[in-house]
């Protein structure tokens, strides 16, 4: 290897596919790949133990494969940084200038800060940019912005979007062009709670004991990062290829079956229900969503699970994924910055330690300190809705999430929590903000039957802080629920109480509100 690469290809702790374009397509003599730890990317927000871990563990086993297949790669680690706030773009502007290359190459980076601050060093150091599409996605951005531009002015639906990706892919398809079973959504069927009596047997998940390389990350970041949120002592994520395989094809034989029904359940002490955990493997590209999709397609054409639950597993996938980072681009960065109702109150800080009475708030945040994992349904209906009716700041809120969870990388996680949770960017592509009282959490889960609080009762010192601000919430956004077909039975629902019933819920919430880190 010459001192100076030809072409420096900069590959992120989130493209870890084995077939990476630029690192396949590589001129073995003259390139150089490069790949960066950096402190900065774990303390830009207070990141989860477990989320540090699982970037650093997936980028060293990627290093040692490539270097096993005599890939020329260029590794620094993060007990080398020299500084204390050592961040990702600083290390690459003092490798641009050591290396001086003639082009620096990378994928679409997945964060739109990342992007623009690699860009800046690049043009400061004179070396040419070249950033390549990403093949991990089914929708290059591009063609999400052209079909954006083709949708109703101002209003983009997943659904629309999820209909021509299926189309376009050919994925749940009839040979006449109809949706597999006559109809392209079974949510309808996607909905119930576990029986009474509990969820029953259900199988586990695969989950990974850390080899020798995971364990000398595990031990680094406790020493490093000491002070961090969460917990290491059940670390079992995929942090290979090969893991990531066999967690998909023990979902998929195991687990798929029932996915569907129970996909929007909850349970005490029962943190992965029926779902894939297959989030982090997909977000650090160990496995691309077309062998997911395939994978769980097979098994319904092959009678080893129903239609409804794979379509709505393939909905997660081939709709939302895709559509929730094609929103990302297409709106950031104001989407950082929105706060369509002004909310400005802190975040409790119970969100650090899951220590509140709220039986269904101490069981979503204990289970994510626990494992860095929570499911869809605890991320928007309980610690997410909890966060909009107590009117948090949305960029609080955000932190939090892209701190606390294993699969959190921006342009995933903020479209999920300012857009769809915290409905922050009034409603550019959710049709109405997503509130209930503690009645929903009631009818899903057993955490009412455990808790100080009644989800029924909206005054006293036993109402459930849900449903006291529920009714703040409805009370406050009356005209605005009025106008949307969506909701106008919330607005109607208050419209029966008297004027007392109201100014109750008016001082009601202002108590809770005002004791909210002893709730
Ligand atoms: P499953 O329930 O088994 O679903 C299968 C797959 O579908 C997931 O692995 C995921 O890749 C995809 N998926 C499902 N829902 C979504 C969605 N709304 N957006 C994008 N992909 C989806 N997902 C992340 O990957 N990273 C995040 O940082 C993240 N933050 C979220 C924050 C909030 C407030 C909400 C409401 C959702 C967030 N999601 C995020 C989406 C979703 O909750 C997680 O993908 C899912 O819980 C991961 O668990 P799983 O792999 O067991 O998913
Ligand atoms: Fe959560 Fe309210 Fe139910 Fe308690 S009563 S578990 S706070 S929804």
């Amino acid at each position: 290897m010459q001192r100076s690469p030809r072409r420096l290809i900069l590959v992120l702790g989130d493209q870890l596919a084995e077939d990476h374009p630029a690192v396949a397509s590589m001129d073995r003599t003259r390139d150089l790949v490069l790949m960066i730890e950096s402190r900065g990317e774990a303390v830009h927000v207070w990141s989860h133990k477990a989320r540090i871990a699982i970037f650093l563990a997936a980028m060293r086993h990627r290093r040692d494969a490539w270097l096993a297949a005599g890939v020329p790669l260029r590794y620094l680690a993060l007990e080398d940084a020299a500084a204390e706030g050592d961040t990702l773009v600083g290390r690459l502007q003092a490798e641009l200038r050591e290396l001086q290359p003639r082009a620096l190459v990378l994928l679409e980076p997945g964060e739109w800060r990342l992007e623009r601050a690699i860009r800046e060093v690049a043009e400061a150091a004179g070396v040419d940019l070249e950033q390549l599409p990403d093949p991990h996605f089914m929708c290059s951005r591009d063609d999400f912005v052209r079909w954006a531009s083709r949708s109703k002015a101002g209003s983009l639906r997943m659904e629309f979007f999820y209909r021509e990706q299926r189309r376009q892919h050919e994925v749940l398809m009839e040979a006449d062009g109809t949706p597999a079973g006559g109809q392209w959504n079974f949510d309808a069927d996607n909905r119930a709670a576990f029986p009474k009596t509990g969820p029953g047997e259900i199988p586990p998940p695969a989950r990974f004991e850390p080899d020798a390389t995971t364990r000398e990350v595990l031990a680094l970041v406790e020493r490093e990062f000491a002070e961090h949120p969460g917990s290491l002592a059940s670390f079992g994520w995929a942090v290979t290829r090969a893991d990531a395989l066999v967690a998909l094809e023990r979902f998929v034989e195991t687990r798929l079956a029932s996915f569907g029904r129970y996909q929007d359940a909850m349970w005490s002490d029962t943190p992965w229900g029926w779902h894939s955990l297959l989030s982090s493997s997909l977000n650090l590209h160990l496995l691309d969503p077309r062998e997911v999709i395939a994978a769980a397609e097979r098994a319904w054409r092959e009678g080893r699970a129903p239609l409804e639950g794979v379509e709505g597993f393939v909905r997660q996938i081939l709709g939302w994924r895709e559509f929730i980072r094609g929103v990302y681009w297409l709106e950031m960065p104001r989407l950082a910055e929105a706060n369509h109702y002004g909310h400005r109150r802190a975040l409790p800080a119970w969100y650090w330690t899951g220590k509140t009475r709220m039986a269904c708030l101490a069981d979503a945040i204990g289970q994510t300190l626990a494992h860095g994992y929570a499911h869809h349904i605890q991320r928007l209906m309980v610690t997410g809705l909890f966060a909009l009716l107590a009117e948090v700041e949305p960029k609080q809120v955000a932190d939090w999430y892209l701190a606390v969870y294993v699969d959190a990388i921006e342009w995933v996680e903020l479209p999920n929590v300012a857009g769809m949770t915290l409905f922050a960017d009034g409603g550019r592509f959710t049709s109405k903000p997503y509130i209930a009282s503690g009645a929903y959490i009631d009818r899903q889960s057993n955490h009412c039957r455990h808790c100080p609080y009644s989800p029924k009762l909206r005054s006293g010192n036993d109402a459930c802080p849900f449903t006291v601000l529920y009714w703040r919430f409805v009370d406050r956004h009356e005209k605005a629920l009025l106008g949307n077909p969506r909701t106008v039975f919330m607005a109607k629902n208050l419209a029966r109480l008297s004027s007392e019933q109201r100014q109750a819920i008016r001082s009601e919430s202002e108590r809770v509100l005002a004791q909210i880190e002893s709730l």
